[in-house]
């Protein structure tokens, strides 16, 4: 068989999480809350069907809730975007991010992804045929960052795209404002398209601001802002998300979003626009992440985990260097199947073997369940 992607195997966070069920262990690797959403907005959805709201809606989404997303991130951001014209409702930011690389990276076209970068990101960049580009993030005491001089050295005639991810998975490490300033150096005056990845812009923490692309002018005229409502209500499973873009470049992706998923479905986007007209559950999550990650590490201090910094998603990285030698994917799965707490080993998110002796924890867990992870994890 001449398929496209030879070397793809199964997500590892498929892999992971079947391997937790195997063995009965808490979950901590594969990133999904294991509590429900608000049952207002179930109720909103339940309305939305028995209003009718069961047909194709239009290509591009609701107009309600695209204008409830142009409004969000106006308030939020500063930034304009026509709702008409400018933002696209997805399935899931997955479509948005497969899709903006679809429409605008052409065969041999560099894409510069910074590692360890979330696993669909590469996948879609060689199914347009492009060539991914890695610029590994640097890693001290004070956590991961961003190397823009590696960045701009990245950069040759045939960079089309930068795709950028904060807050970042699997890190937890945010995107200051200097760090939007460098990326900007790096692009302007060049046609070089910006991916912002921006899933968990509603779980920043310790009081910082989200540094969106939309705050920043240079950014925002060639960038594709992609977010998701799975992470920020609760609902993974709903696969909702947006893109917005500059008109020009959201003409281009409605060409190919429209014929591979044409839309998405129609009563979970009323649900969730009537859900927005309440600023209140997303202002409210930073703390309520907050308050879950803060009591994750003050179990964690007690073992032989090393804390990393965790500003922002709900993922929080340990190294293990003080507990075993293995390599991240083994000890990964050591720990599933001895101690009973899934991890993500971070090896996973880099195309190049890296070992850095680092594992990644979800903490979009119920206390309990944090409590009996912390339990398990303190006998190490
Ligand atoms: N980007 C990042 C960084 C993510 O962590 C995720 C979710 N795991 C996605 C994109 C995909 O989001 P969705 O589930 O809305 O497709
Ligand atoms: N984004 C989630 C994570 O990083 C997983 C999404 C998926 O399973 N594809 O854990």
């Amino acid at each position: 068989l001449r398929t496209r992607l030879p070397a793809v195997g199964t997500t590892v966070f498929t892999q992971m999480s079947q391997l937790a069920a195997e063995h009965g262990a808490v979950n901590l690797g594969q990133g999904f809350p294991d509590f429900g959403c608000d049952p207002r907005l179930v109720d909103l959805v339940n309305e939305a069907m028995r209003a009718g709201h069961n047909q194709y809606p239009f290509m591009t989404g609701v107009p309600a809730l695209r204008s409830a997303i142009a409004a969000k991130v106006e308030a939020l951001y500063g930034r304009s975007y026509d709702a008409a014209s400018e933002i696209t409702v997805t399935a899931g930011a997955t479509q948005a991010i497969m899709t903006a690389i679809l429409c605008s990276v052409h065969p041999g076209d560099e894409v510069i992804v910074i590692e360890p970068a979330y696993d669909s990101y590469l996948p879609s960049i060689a199914l347009a045929g492009g060539v991914a580009v890695p610029v590994s993030m640097r890693v001290g005491d004070q956590g991961y960052s961003v190397p823009w001089d590696a960045v701009a050295g990245a950069v040759t005639p045939r960079t089309r795209m930068i795709v950028v991810n904060s807050p970042h998975n699997p890190t937890g490490s945010v995107l200051r404002a200097a760090d939007l300033d460098a990326l900007a150096c790096i692009v302007e005056g060049s046609d070089i398209l910006v991916l912002s990845d921006e899933v968990y812009e509603h779980m920043v923490f310790d009081g910082q601001q989200h540094e969106s692309v939309a705050r920043h002018p240079v950014l925002a005229e060639r960038a594709f802002l992609i977010s998701s409502f799975g992470k920020t209500y609760h609902v993974t499973g709903w696969k909702v998300g947006y893109v917005a873009a500059p008109a020009a470049l959201t003409a281009e992706f409605r060409k190919v979003h429209q014929y591979n998923v044409f839309t998405v479905n129609t009563p979970m986007q009323h649900g969730i626009a009537g859900y927005m007209a309440d600023p209140s559950p997303y202002l409210d999550l930073p703390a309520f992440y907050q308050k879950k990650r803060d009591l994750f590490r003050a179990g964690l201090a007690g073992t032989r985990f090393e804390l990393l910094p965790a500003d922002g998603t709900y993922f929080q990285c340990v190294r293990y260097g003080a507990i075993s030698d293995m390599p991240e994917a083994e000890f990964a799965k050591w720990l599933t199947a001895e101690a009973k707490v899934a991890a993500i080993p971070v090896s996973a998110f880099y195309s190049r073997p890296t070992e850095s002796g680092i594992v990644r924890f979800c903490f979009a867990k119920k206390d309990e369940t944090l409590k009996a992870a912390l339990e398990s994890l303190s006998r190490l």
